[in-house]
């Protein structure tokens, strides 16, 4: 897995779920745990708050906020 310190800028381009077009999603752990990202145009994965650590969660897998989408990364729209 690439792990990278990501300069998470308000203008860069978030990817949107291909059903109901939000830009916000949720990674899970293998305890469950949940945080919410968006994904940029290099299909990176970012928490929306800098703070939370994404380790041990699963950024291939992200579920829609907006509604019962799930897929990974690559599956999104511009
Ligand atoms: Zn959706």
């Amino acid at each position: 897995m690439r792990i990278a310190i990501i300069n998470s800028s308000p203008y860069m381009k978030k990817l949107l779920c291909p059903q109901c077009k939000i830009h916000r999603f949720r990674v899970k752990n293998e305890k469950g745990d949940s945080v919410v990202v968006i994904v940029n145009e290099n299909y990176e994965v970012v928490p929306i708050h800098p703070e939370e650590s994404l380790e041990g969660f699963d950024l291939e897998v992200l579920y829609c906020l907006g509604c019962s989408w799930k897929g990974s990364p690559r599956s999104l729209v511009h």
